[in-house]
């Protein structure tokens, strides 16, 4: 079982500032995860979907989603899916399961209607720069709600797992010698060249 209050403190410190977006992304992430009995990843076991867009209000979500659940843009067991929505789909590779889990729209429509909102994030202030008193709050009550009250999780569901091939195959561009991964080049004047590289 994972306790999204043990990775508050080291997904704030990862994500930058407190707000509620990134603390609802750690317990919606918790509830799946929970419910898939699966533990945290240090490889790529698991594998999440957000369906957040670019650009948009509380996509912080998916710093939570990362911090708690281990995957990452990095290991790239990551992938949105660009539909505006904070739905989480958790995968579990080993088993081809998979859970849906979102935060509640009233939930998230009565932070909404918070100062953090109304006054400072909707008004152009900086997360950073917001008081501590007007979002500590806001923190502790997604951290401390019966997960019934803020979000929805749904059954356990059959998610068949494709593993994408991985490429180990890098070299140095033939044109301006930087690593770069040979699936990504192309060939020009019988050189294989990297795109930044390619006319
Ligand atoms: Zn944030
Ligand atoms: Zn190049």
């Amino acid at each position: 079982m994972v306790n999204a209050k043990d990775w508050l403190l080291i997904g704030q410190k990862f994500h930058g500032h407190k707000c509620p977006a990134m603390p609802n992304g750690l317990r919606v992430a918790e509830a799946a995860m929970n419910k898939l009995g699966v533990e945290r990843t240090g490889d790529s076991s698991l594998h999440a979907i957000v369906e957040l867009g670019d650009n948009h209000c509380a996509t912080c979500f998916a710093d939570g989603v990362q911090v708690i659940t281990g995957c990452t843009f990095g290991k790239g067991n990551i992938e949105k899916t660009h539909k505006g929505k904070w739905g989480l789909t958790l995968i579990d590779k080993k088993t081809n399961r998979a859970v849906r889990a979102l935060p509640k729209a009233e939930a998230m429509m009565q932070t909404k209607k918070t100062s953090f909102f109304k006054d400072y994030r909707e008004k152009g202030v900086p997360p950073t720069q917001v008081p501590d008193e007007v979002v500590q709050p806001l923190v502790d009550k997604v951290m401390n709600a019966p997960a019934e009250m803020i979000m929805e999780v749904s059954d356990v569901f059959e998610f068949k797992w494709n593993e994408p091939k991985h490429s180990y195959n890098s070299g140095a561009c033939e044109m301006c010698g930087e690593m770069v991964i040979a699936e990504y080049t192309v060939i020009q004047n019988e050189k294989r060249v990297c795109k930044d590289s390619a006319v």
